[in-house]
């Protein structure tokens, strides 16, 4: 194990989408010298999987999502953040001064972290998805909704996100189907009842998508009744996948406290987490709102608070 010696920094940040790279900005142009680990596989985060963003002010004809990325990666850098495009593999958080270790065993040493590593949505994992997504596939519906309308969609799932997504759709869309696998919802009473009296929604009871089709775009989901076994075709132009994301906590286990979910716990409206000096902004905290525009917005909250713990504890 290697370790860059008894050099600690004001503040490593852990995660490179807008949560991270606007802690980045602030804790950069504060002086702070921040190290940022951007990890290897998604750097710049979920909006890099995407094309069109047309929902984050200050861009009136949207912004491709990679370029909003870069733009923000930059915008902290010329203020002097240091960038890595590497993972963290473990970290102690426990004491004073926090280590974090890279990928290559080098532990990196600070007196505050900011943890804004995201969240994962759950796949169908079915062929075609990733390829179409963006181009039909979609797991947000207050992101996409708006690209599909007067179109039939379909929306996987059975709990309240996917009932609040395809009644939000029905806004956009001629006609909303919700697939689901069994023939019971786990949905709340009230968003039950809003999806059934909804004339746009109709359900898919006990059906599962085995395959999306589609070159470019989506075209059309074959479905397999879960009772029968019997296979249909459900022409759609737009899928909404909306069982669940998971949040990407599992380093910080036994160290952070989680919720029931697996996200962050925070002393809400700050970005405290249960350890002193550790901050936790974006997705990693957020099961509710996930948007880029709440991610940068909680990223600079933490990175405030980590200003005002270090003028703290000096
Ligand atoms: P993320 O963007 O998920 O970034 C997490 C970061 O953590 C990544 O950089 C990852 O590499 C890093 N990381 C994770 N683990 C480690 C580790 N161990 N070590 C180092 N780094 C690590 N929102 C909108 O507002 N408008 C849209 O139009 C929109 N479209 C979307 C389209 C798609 C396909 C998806 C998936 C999401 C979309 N969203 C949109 C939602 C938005 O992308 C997220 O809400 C936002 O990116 C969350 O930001 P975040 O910084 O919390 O996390």
């Amino acid at each position: 194990m290697t370790r860059t010696g008894d050099h600690v920094r004001d503040v490593i940040i852990i995660g490179s989408g807008p949560a991270g790279y606007t802690a980045a900005l602030y804790t950069a142009r504060a002086q702070l010298t921040p190290l940022v680990f951007a990890g290897s596989l998604l750097v710049g985060g979920a909006l890099t999987n995407t094309t069109e963003v047309e929902n984050f002010p200050g861009f009136p004809d949207g912004v491709q999502g990679p370029d909003l990325m870069d733009r923000m990666r930059e915008q902290a850098e010329r203020f002097g953040a240091e960038i890595v495009d590497d993972d963290i593999t473990a970290v102690d958080l426990t004491s004073d001064i926090k280590t974090v270790t890279d990928s290559t065993g080098t532990q990196h040493h600070a007196r505050t972290v900011i943890v804004a590593t995201g969240s994962q949505h759950r796949k169908l994992n079915l062929p075609r998805e990733d390829e179409l997504s963006g181009r039909g596939v979609s797991s947000c519906a207050t992101c996409d909704g708006f690209f599909f309308k007067d179109r039939d969609i379909a929306v996987v799932g059975g709990g309240d996100t996917a009932m609040e997504e395809a009644t939000f759709l029905t806004r956009f869309a001629k006609s909303v189907t919700i697939v689901h696998r069994r023939d019971t919802l786990r949905a709340s009473k009230v968003m039950q009842e809003r999806a059934f009296t909804n004339p746009k929604i109709s359900f898919a009871w006990n059906s599962e998508v085995t395959e999306i089709h589609g070159e470019d775009r989506l075209t059309s989901l074959t479905l397999r009744d879960t009772v029968t076994g019997e296979h249909r075709t459900l022409p759609v132009t737009g899928l909404f996948v909306a069982i669940g994301h998971d949040p990407r906590t599992d380093l910080f286990k036994g160290q952070l406290a989680l919720d029931d979910g697996g996200y962050l716990k925070v002393d809400s409206p700050t970005t405290r987490t249960s350890t002193p000096g550790v901050f936790a902004a974006g997705d990693v905290v957020d099961h509710i709102y996930r948007q880029a525009i709440t991610a940068a917005a909680t990223g600079c909250a933490a990175a405030l608070d980590t200003e005002h713990h270090l003028a703290e504890n000096r």
